[in-house]
């Protein structure tokens, strides 16, 4: 195939069937470790003279069709999974940085990755300015001497700010060092981040790729486009301690951070995706291009429908025309703009807690991505360890209520939404 699309690479990108005794499912590889055909054999696997199987906690071949397909998807050079969409942010992070370095980052970003970079690596050495992403050049005013990294997300959660990708990317080129975007809510089919610059690409593959809420994995993309030989990445272009005196740049190329994710950061943190997880995830992938979309529908058909009820005092959803991302989303993600919808109820924190009890078909619980609808009160649950200030730049007032809107029939999920509304305590909407 010359140029296949999103939907032919979903299926069948990194999978040569002949290497899987004909199988035309991709099956599971449930081995820790690979026979050698003898020790010269094995002594180049550990040299990198030839490229092959060693370890699980290094790859498995599983892993890899489903490395090969993010990678297709994506549009990379290479990609390595992860344990959890966490695994890979913290292990990406590790191997880039060193005590000293300094990120820039969107003030919009997941509770948890918010947190990594405000409190644990701040313990390792490595700090974050968090800048409001709404004008790209905000991160440049931010850059220091030590910055090595520019993080954000696409699309962001929970906020749902669009973020203009290519303004960003060209002040992390100025500032010569990677654009790290993960596009965990956007997802590949609907936005590809590396055709606006990204040089790194994250997913935590739990959400919307694997889409049934059955299995945890993350993953990095790498676009191959980032020129680790600037004078910025001395571990990069000097002989590794880590690797027997490799020289990333030299000995790989354009692949020189994908291996040493996996030759340093995977072999040092452990954070590997189980094989079993890589085939569950495998299986939602093949399905999430026609997925996404009908989950972008319902998704607007339901931010539409709040805008007139009487019980919400605003809906954010990047498809609304006349909201503040409108313009940007139509430029990004002209295709649809994911499942995530989030609104404010009238009477506010205790309104808002009452109205998650009541919901029947959607579920109240901490995820999103799932074919299921969810719902959550976030200031009172996934954000309740940050201070109200913090809460607010995230994009998290009392009032709001995030949805993953799921695939169910559009009508239940207003019926359902319609019953919990008329289950709130009148005296507290009023
Ligand atoms: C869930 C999520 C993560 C973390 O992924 P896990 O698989 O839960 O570890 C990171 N970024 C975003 C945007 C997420 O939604």
């Amino acid at each position: 195939m010359s140029n296949p699309k999103l939907a032919t690479n979903a299926l069948h990108a990194g999978h040569d069937t002949t290497q899987t005794s004909g199988t035309r499912a991709v099956p599971i590889f449930q081995s820790t470790s690979y026979v050698f055909n003898n020790t010269d054999h094995a002594a180049n696997l550990f040299s990198l003279a030839e490229l092959g199987f060693i370890y699980t906690r290094l790859n498995n071949p599983t892993n890899q069709i489903l490395q090969e397909r993010l990678a297709a998807i994506e549009g990379g050079v290479g990609a390595v999974v992860f344990a959890s969409g966490t695994a890979a942010i913290a292990t990406g992070l590790m191997t880039l940085l060193r005590a000293g370095d300094h990120i820039v980052a969107s003030s919009s970003l997941y509770g948890g990755t918010f947190n990594l970079l405000n409190v644990t690596l701040p313990r390792l050495g490595i700090t974050t300015t968090f800048v409001d992403p709404d004008d790209p050049t905000n991160f440049g005013k931010a850059v220091q001497e030590n910055t090595r990294a520019i993080f954000v997300e696409s699309l962001g959660n929970p906020k749902l700010d669009v973020l203009d990708l290519k303004g960003i990317s060209k002040e992390a080129q100025a500032a010569k060092v990677p654009f790290i975007v993960d596009n965990t809510v956007a997802t590949p089919g609907l936005l590809n981040p590396i055709e606006h610059g990204a040089n790194l690409v994250i997913h935590s593959l739990t959400k919307y790729i694997n889409g049934n809420g059955t299995a945890l994995g993350g993953a990095i993309i790498d676009a191959g486009t980032f020129d680790w030989t600037n004078g910025k990445f001395p571990e990069f272009t000097e002989p590794s301690a880590g690797y027997h005196g490799l020289v990333y740049s030299e000995a790989l190329g354009a692949a020189a951070f994908t291996f040493k994710l996996i030759l340093e950061g995977l072999r040092d943190f452990g954070g590997a995706l189980s094989p079993f997880n890589a085939f569950q995830i495998i299986q939602g992938l093949e399905t999430l291009p026609i997925r996404i979309k009908q989950h972008s529908e319902n998704a607007l058909a339901l931010a539409e429908w709040l805008q007139d009820r009487k019980e919400v005092a605003w809906v954010n959803y990047p498809g609304l025309k006349g909201g503040k991302y409108y313009e940007l989303a139509q430029e990004y993600l002209p295709k649809g703009q994911s499942g995530l919808v989030t609104f404010g109820v009238k009477g506010g924190f205790e309104a808002a807690k009452q109205l998650t009890d009541a919901t029947k078909v959607f579920s109240l619980l901490a995820n999103i991505g799932d074919t299921k609808s969810l719902i959550i009160h976030p200031s009172s649950t996934t954000h309740q360890q940050l201070t109200e200030e913090q809460q607010l730049s995230a994009g998290v007032s009392q009032d709001l209520i995030r949805l993953s809107v799921g695939l169910e029939d559009i009508s239940d999920l207003k019926e359902d939404l319609e019953q919990a509304f008329a289950a709130i305590d009148k005296s507290v909407l009023a």
